[in-house]
């Protein structure tokens, strides 16, 4: 085979990255997996231009590419290309179905696109870039994030479109089954809590968040169980609510070894011996050499955030200097991984 010296096949594969995910990204803002989810058929270019607005000539071009990514499938009749949606993109990528990743997509298009677009500034600075995106101060990363109502709408929708894919697994990692009350720290929409609430009928899951995002999870999300509950606070400035296990989600990444450290030792004060904590994050490798992804996302908190990825020895050292024992570290293969840790 051709060596990359010969021809810089996957070099030239990289460079393009932003641009296959801007045509996916184009195609659900603009609704086309919704249009082609709800006609049922197969619809010409033309034909999809019209009902969504666009112009003819890009939407064929728009369409075409969609093909090319294995997204749409096209037939052609009388001289006429139609397209229709693949069963991926229907439970994927169209905005009601039940395992639609629209609000993700939508997230990543509109905040951390332009965002990453200040990457080098970021590396330079080594801190995150909304200040030079956005025009915000960057000193409070959540009141950046939470800018107005329809952004902090738009994050929570990209919180909770992550645990569509891998809440189940992030929630029975480990066996929970004894600890009956769950708090979720920074808990957001409540779509973990869902799922514990799910894998384990004879526990109660307390969301616990910023009052702001309390208001927007109980008017737009809807809870499936009566046993989550929500409560309003600042797990940095005040007391958080007793329980027998404390969920971390994607908390501790957000944020400096000082901080999280300040956190664990006031939940580990707060616990009751044999409690616990569990942290969900995506794991580096002990080596730092992968997961690809996770070494990507630990760009993207250093442009978004305050926080980085780490690796089971770094979590497990944290966990240890605030006085939690029995570390345990389960890689689910998904996007995010589980530590379990006891009081
Ligand atoms: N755990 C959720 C998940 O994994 O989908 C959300 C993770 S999100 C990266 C961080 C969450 O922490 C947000 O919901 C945010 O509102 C919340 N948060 C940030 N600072 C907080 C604070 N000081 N007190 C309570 N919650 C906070």
């Amino acid at each position: 085979s051709q060596s990359e010296l010969d021809y810089p096949f996957k070099l030239l594969e990289y460079f393009n990255g932003f641009r296959v995910s801007k045509v996916i990204f184009s195609a659900c803002e603009l609704g086309v997996f919704d249009l082609l989810l709800k006609s049922q058929e197969a619809m010409s270019a033309q034909r999809v231009a019209q009902e969504l607005g666009t112009s003819v000539d890009g939407m064929e071009r728009l369409l075409d590419a969609l093909v090319g990514l294995e997204i749409l499938e096209v037939e052609r009749a009388e001289g006429t290309a139609f397209y229709s949606s693949t069963d991926v993109a229907n439970l994927y990528l169209a905005k009601g179905s039940a395992k639609s990743l629209h609000d993700m997509i939508v997230y990543r298009s509109q905040t951390i696109y332009p965002l990453w677009n200040n990457m080098v500034d970021a590396i330079r600075e080594g801190k995150n870039q909304y200040e030079k995106t956005f025009g915000l101060p960057s000193e409070d990363v959540f009141q950046a994030i939470y800018r107005s109502e329809e952004e902090m709408l738009k994050f929570m929708g990209l919180m909770n479109s992550s645990w569509v894919l891998d809440g189940h697994d992030v929630v029975t990692a480990f066996d929970l089954s004894r600890f009956q009350r769950i708090v979720d720290l920074g808990g957001c929409t409540g779509a973990l809590a869902n799922e514990l609430a799910r894998a384990y009928p004879a526990s109660s899951i307390t969301v616990f968040d910023l009052p702001e995002v309390v208001e927007a999870a109980q008017k737009h999300y809807s809870q499936e169980d009566n046993r989550v509950a929500f409560q309003s606070g600042d797990f940095f400035r005040g007391e958080i609510p007793s329980a027998d296990l404390y969920v971390l989600a994607r908390i501790v990444h957000d944020w400096s070894e000082e901080k999280c450290l300040a956190l664990l030792k006031k939940i580990y004060e707060t616990c009751q011996p044999g409690g616990g904590v569990l942290l969900v994050e995506a794991l580096l490798f002990e080596n730092k050499r992968g997961p690809l992804m996770v070494q990507i996302f630990s760009l993207n908190m250093l442009v978004e955030a305050e926080g980085k990825e780490r690796s089971p020895s770094e979590y497990t050292n944290m966990l240890n200097k605030s006085g939690f024992r029995d570390v345990q570290v389960c890689r689910t293969g998904k996007s995010y991984d589980a530590i379990l840790a006891i009081r």
